[in-house]
Parts: C-alpha cells; structure tokens; sequence
C-alpha cells in the first residue's frame, strides 16, 4: 500500500539496487528478536513492506550481535499504530513509531525522502544542517537520507533477501566505512555523523574512507551547534559502548574530543595532561570492561574522571587565593559543572553523583580512624572508593589510602578490620581517647554503587 508520493519536484537519480538473495548472504532470522519478528510479519501481513535495516543487518552481517532492531516500512506512523496495541508515536523532528515488547522496544520508521527545500521554505538553516525531515518517500528515497554506505541495507521479510543501493555490502567486506554522498554536504546537514564515523570505526574496525576523514578537520567546529542534550546521548554511545578508551583515543586524534569536553581537551594538551590522560584511560578501560561484563556502569563515574584533574587545577587556585580546601574543592566542582553542562546536558542526577565522588576523595584519601566505618555506609562510597583506585592507578598519590581501603573492605572478621583501623589510628596523628570510646562496632553493610 504506497499511499505517499515523494515530494521532490526535481528527478532524482534512481539507481537500481544490488539485491542479494537468501543464498547469497549470512543474515538469519535465529538471530533476529521475536519481537522484531513480529513486527516485520505484522506490518508483512498487513500488506506493507517492512525491512530490518541500519545497524541490525550491518551487525548481523557482520556476525556481531546487533545493539537494537530498527525496522523501516512504507506504512504511515498511524497505520503502524493501528496494527500495534503496543506501540507509541514519538519525535517531533521525525515521527517514529515505537512498539514495546517488555524490555524490548522496537523502532518503525516510515521511509523519508530527503529535503529539497519543500512548500513550507527550507528545512536547513543557513549553514545547510537539516531541521525537519519528516517527508515520507520509498525505500529509493529513503536510503539517501542514512549516513554511511553500511548502514544503508535493508533486509527484506517479504523475501529475505538484503536490498543494497551503495554498495554498502562491498564496503562491509572491505572493512570500509564511507559516507553517503557528498561528505562536506552530509557533515554540514548533521554534524553528529562527523561523531558516528568516528564510533563506528572504532567499534567495527573499519577504516574510515578517505574523503569522509578528510573532511572532518575542516568541519568539526560545525559540532558547536549540536544541541547539548543531543550532545549527551552521543557521549554515552561514544564512552558506553564498550570501545570507549579506543573511541576517546579516535576523538582526540581527529581533533573531535574538543568540542565535547573542551576544558579537559586544553588540559590533555598541556603539560600537566599526563596525569588527566592516564586517569581517563583508567576510567575508560574499567568501563570497557564492565560492558563486556555485562555490569552496570553510570555516565557519572565518567564525567567524574573527564573532568577531575580540571576541578583540581580549579580546586588548587582558588586556594592559593585563600579558600579551604574544602571550600575551594566545592566551589571548584560547580564551576566545572556549569561549564561543562553547556556543552554536554548532563542530567543532574548524575552530575549530583560526580561531585559526590569527588567530594568523597579527601575523605577516602586521609582516612581517620573514627570515620572509617561512616564512611563505608555512604552511598557513593564505592563508586567513591573505584575512583580513588583509579587515581592510584594512574599515578597519583594516593597507593597508601587506597591499599587501606582494599585491605578493609576484603577483611571479613570485624576483629580484624577493628585491628586495621588501630593500626591506623597508630600511624595517624594521636586520636582524642573519647572518640575511641564512642567509636560504635556495628556491622558494616553492603556499599551501595
Ligand atoms: P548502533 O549499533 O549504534 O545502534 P546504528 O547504525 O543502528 O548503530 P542508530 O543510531 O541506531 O545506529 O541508527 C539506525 C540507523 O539510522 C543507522 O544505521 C542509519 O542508517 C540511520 N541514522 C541514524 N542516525 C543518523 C544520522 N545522524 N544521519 C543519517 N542517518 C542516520
Ligand atoms: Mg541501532
């Protein structure tokens, strides 16, 4: 059922696809989710047209287990509402259809054609970046508006055959991530692809074809437009998605980490970056491997060492004018953050968690005797306690405190942490007797992350 006509007046170049029939490539159904099953049978049986396409087929191809499942269909968001009890309709630059099966969310775009400038004036602001792109169009029209060649192929339920317009599957088997059209014309229309080529190099072990990388040191300033809440989804597909200490190395080789975290990137650059660097690494790797572990992670702890040896430079002069430390590691912590904030839009309740952490080093760093039990009780303590591990790790001085705090948590008996904490309070400056009398014995519970 074609109900939508494209709108371009202007006769686009209509090349035919490379279809590669059932035999002809990998993709299995075993491997695709129930629920995106479904939904192309569904939509099939109904009459439509629905494909598997984007990252799912390139994944699949690839025989990497895809992240999600998009599916792109000729039905319009309403008619996909209508054969869904399940299915919600979202997004106001495009209308998407979203059908949920428990965790699971599946994702129906109608094909779009791309602008050409339409009725209601230009869809571009002046330095060409897309604005709406809600117009629907066919599979041909549909496949311009995707970003790189290998993301471009449709895996057909009708047939199952994978429909290839770009040359995307050539481009699959030689390893080779390249942009649809013309680079300069696609970064400018949306500069976040400059971040996705990137990524996705990375990710697959692509290597990035050569006019899609040359034009990203010319454009990357483009990137100051992105709105910081865009900016954030892309943080967390950049550093969460399990490449991050290779993708954060890609972002700063190209020259892209700048326009993200712009302080820290001045602060890798100067002499002092060594440290900032290592810390970095640290965090990315111990993300990295968390994903591949399947454990939970927060951008937070992230945030926390992009930006502390920042807050620390903050932190030092603000005392050499005189504040506490205290003070001046606080005022520091919120100075960073607002700056930061304008470029990423960290929700609050992770940066509220980053300056916990942060705020948590001094006491974690300098343990007094009466204060160790308490401490472990903080909620952020352990995430509080994996920072100053990292810290230590990357060269910091902070082995002694940290090797304390290992000891105690893997000591199981409450005598002998008790003994830990004298041995402490030994080699700490002498104790006021009253607070070793009122120091309470209690068990300590699990740390919160
Ligand atoms: P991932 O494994 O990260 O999910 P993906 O390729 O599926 O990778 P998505 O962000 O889920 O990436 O997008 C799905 C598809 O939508 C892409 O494969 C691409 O075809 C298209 N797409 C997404 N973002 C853009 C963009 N900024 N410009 C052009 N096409 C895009
Ligand atoms: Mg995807």
């Amino acid at each position: 059922m074609k109900s939508v006509e494209p709108v371009s007046k202007v006769v686009p170049v209509r090349p035919l696809p490379r279809i590669y029939t059932r035999d002809e490539h990998t993709v299995s159904r075993k491997f695709v989710s129930d629920a995106a099953l479904k939904v192309l049978y569904r939509l099939h049986n109904a009459g439509y047209q629905a494909y598997l396409v984007g990252g799912s087929v390139r994944d699949l191809l690839l025989g990497r287990e895809p992240k999600d499942f998009d599916i792109a269909t000729d039905a319009l968001p309403e008619q996909v509402r209508e054969l869904f009890r399940n299915c919600r309709l979202i997004g106001r630059r495009f209308r998407l259809a979203h059908v949920q099966f428990g965790q699971e969310i599946i994702e129906v775009a109608t094909f779009r054609a791309q602008h050409v400038g339409d009725a209601e004036g230009s869809a571009m602001t002046d330095e060409g970046r897309i604005l709406r792109d809600n117009v629907y169009g066919t599979i041909d029209d549909d496949v311009w508006r995707r970003d790189f060649t290998v993301n471009s192929l449709y895996y057909n339920i009708a047939d199952f055959s994978i429909v290839d317009y770009m040359g995307g599957v050539e481009d699959l088997r030689a390893g080779q991530l390249r942009l649809i059209g013309e680079p300069d014309k696609r970064y400018r229309e949306d500069p976040v692809r400059m971040l996705r080529a990137l990524r996705f190099a990375t990710k697959l072990g692509f290597s990035l074809d050569a006019e899609t990388l040359e034009a990203i040191p010319r454009l990357r300033q483009l990137l100051e437009a992105i709105a910081p809440a865009r900016l954030f989804d892309e943080m967390l597909k950049l550093f969460q998605g399990g490449d991050g200490r290779q993708t954060f190395a890609a972002l700063r080789h190209h020259g892209l980490f700048h326009c993200l975290f712009p302080l820290t990137d001045e602060l890798l650059d100067s002499p002092e970056g060594e440290f900032a660097q290592a810390l970095i690494e640290a965090a990315l790797d111990s993300t990295d491997a968390r994903v591949a572990e399947n454990k939970p992670i927060t951008p937070a702890f992230l945030f926390a060492a992009l930006l502390w040896h920042v807050v620390e430079e903050e932190a030092a002069s603000l005392m050499a004018n005189g504040a506490s430390s205290l003070d001046a590691l606080a005022l520091a912590s919120d100075t960073i953050i607002a700056k930061q904030i304008s470029r990423i839009a960290m929700p609050r309740r992770f940066t509220n968690v980053t300056r916990e952490i942060w705020g948590l080093q001094a006491r974690l760093q300098k343990p007094a005797a009466r204060r160790v039990e308490k401490s472990t009780e903080h909620p952020r303590f352990r995430a509080a306690y994996d920072f100053l591990l990292l810290r230590s790790q990357a060269g910091e001085p902070v082995e002694d405190a940290a090797e304390f705090w290992t000891r105690y948590l893997s000591t199981p008996s409450d005598d002998d942490r008790e003994q830990l904490v004298e041995n402490l309070q030994a080699s700490d400056a002498p104790a006021p007797d009253a607070a070793k009398r009122r120091r309470r014995r209690r068990r300590r519970k699990p740390a919160g992350e």
